[in-house]
């Protein structure tokens, strides 16, 4: 069986409306898409496997915090100073381009990974202004040359109230809204650090050059975690059980900022989480205890071993609010693409909303009033949910159509269910068996348009794992075909047997 290509994947998110571009039939928005039946129900299932292990499985809470903010709270949390891209305009049909993506997709083009990799890691205008001019780089669209480099920033504002309003800013991360409403929720439900507080919602940026589909949006949704901790407390308490140093000894695929500015060209070495810790990479236990749980929510949707590693962020990258970040990143268009973020953000973000708006941000943990400090981990909803479906997408010899294999937990229904064919007989057998595995709680897809070999290709490209066919037999002998689609295998079962 061999894996398909992104490209593979955009035609077959195409053909069953698993993504569509935003507004199409009006000409498209760069950087918006809406998800279609089977997209979504595949977000829901990641973000359900999200919460069953990083809000439940840890006690943690979960919270839903506005879009739309003052501006003094990005002034606060340094997005409206700081977050900025280096953007290139060019100077005869005014197409702009994010320089550092431009540079790294145009030497990925040319099999040269090297300087793809040195241009992902370059910081400084007159750097940028170099490379595009040492390497002749030309606009994509009319083909001047393009030279001037400048930074933009990202964040989307809007006016809030009449006759010209307040100014406001949509949110470019969920985290600002838990930090503020911390204090109040930790003191309010008697809560004890560490604790994390999550939330689940969409962030907007305006984007340079939004590309590669769900790669880099606009408009797209985060699932984040804060964890607030005391940094002088050594012991690491988890959902209210002291939690043993064993999971250091966890080995994960990881690439040191040394290694990446060595350029030797490897995709990361096995170490352990205690060695990380040791050798200065991970800042510290909690942040290695995120790392372990990150690692099993990637195994646990369906991303094998070898397609992601842990990428320390090198110095000159790391965001303005960050004492250490490392990066998830999976296999994805030949190279590796960022899906979650972990970032130890000390007490940043509470100290300066105590500072900005003239509050009291500290709380009491047991005995001691303290700021505390946080490591969040924050992942993009929509990049887990695109690079795992490109990492799932297969063509095997015998079959002419795509295949997406997910696992159980991220299928969008665990079973279709299909008559043979077009007799009401049938149809009345299959809707009567659909009608009781839904009462079940078993999500299926019931379908009866078009061949059943169509059908099977319907299920194959849409990822459900099995289609149940009811036939003649059914209605003698209440056996049905429960046909899988990872090796397109069929065998017969009761229908009592199907759970
Ligand atoms: P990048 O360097 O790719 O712009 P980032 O480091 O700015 O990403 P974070 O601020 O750490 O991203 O955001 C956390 C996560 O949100 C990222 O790991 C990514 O999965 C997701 N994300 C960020 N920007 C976008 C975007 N424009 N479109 C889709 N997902 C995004």
């Amino acid at each position: 069986m061999d894996k398909q290509s992104t490209e593979a994947l955009v035609n077959l998110a195409a053909r069953r409306s698993i993504i569509l571009p935003a507004f199409a039939p009006y000409g498209e928005l760069g950087g918006f898409y809406d998800y279609g039946p089977i997209g979504l129900r595949v977000r829901n299932n990641i973000e359900n496997a999200w919460r069953a292990q990083f809000i439940e499985g840890m006690g943690n809470v979960e919270i839903d915090t506005t879009i739309i903010g003052p501006e003094i709270v990005f002034e606060a949390s340094g997005h409206l100073g700081n977050f900025k891209d280096p953007i290139t305009v060019c100077s005869k049909c005014k197409t702009s381009y994010r320089v550092d993506k431009l540079l790294e997709e145009f030497f990925m083009k040319k099999g040269d990974k090297k300087a793809a990799e040195k241009a992902a890691k370059l910081a400084k205008i007159p750097e940028f202004e170099d490379m595009l001019k040492d390497n002749h780089i030309k606009c994509e669209k009319c083909g001047n040359m393009l030279h001037k480099v400048e930074t933009f920033n990202l964040m989307l504002n809007t006016k809030v109230g009449p006759m010209g309003g307040t100014q406001g800013y949509l949110r470019p991360e969920t985290a600002q809204g838990i930090f503020i409403d911390f204090k109040n929720i930790f003191r309010n439900l008697g809560l004890k650090l560490p604790i994390g507080i999550g939330q689940v919602g969409k962030a907007f940026r305006n984007e340079i050059s939004p590309r590669r589909l769900l790669i880099r949006m606009r408009e797209f949704s985060q699932m984040e975690l804060e964890y607030f901790f005391d940094p002088e407390e050594s012991k690491l308490v988890i959902n209210n059980e002291e939690v043993s140093d064993k999971f250091l000894k966890e080995k994960v695929n990881f690439i040191t900022g040394e290694q990446q500015r060595a350029n030797t060209g490897m995709d990361f070495e096995q170490i352990t989480l205690e060695k990380g810790i040791k050798e200065g990479y991970i800042p510290n236990k909690l942040f290695a205890y995120l790392m372990y749980e990150a690692k099993h929510f990637m195994l646990n949707i369906g991303f094998d071993e070898k397609s992601f590693r842990f990428r320390q962020q090198l110095t000159d990258e790391l965001p303005h609010y960050s004492k250490g970040n490392i990066d998830v990143e999976a296999r994805h268009d030949e190279g590796f693409e960022e899906l979650i973020g972990i970032a130890y953000r000390t007490d940043f973000d509470l100290k300066n909303h105590e500072k900005f708006s003239k509050s009291d941000m500290s709380i009491v943990n047991g005995e001691k009033k303290l700021v505390p400090h946080v490591v969040e981990i924050s992942f993009g909803l929509d990049r887990l949910f695109w690079v795992l479906l490109s990492n799932s997408i297969h063509k095997d010899k015998t079959r002419e159509w795509d295949l997406l294999l997910l696992n159980d937990r991220i299928a969008p229904y665990r079973y279709a269910v299909y008559p043979l064919q077009k007799d009401e007989k049938l149809i009345e057998k299959a809707m009567e068996l659909n009608k009781k595995l839904n009462k079940d709680g078993i999500p299926t897809f019931f379908s009866v348009t078009g061949s059943i070999g169509k059908r099977y290709a319907k299920s194959d490209e849409t990822g459900i794992p099995n289609a149940i066919t009811v036939d003649y037999q059914t209605i003698e002998d209440g056996t049905v075909t429960v046909r899988h689609a990872s090796d397109s295998k069929q065998e017969r079962l009761k229908e009592s047997e199907i759970a």
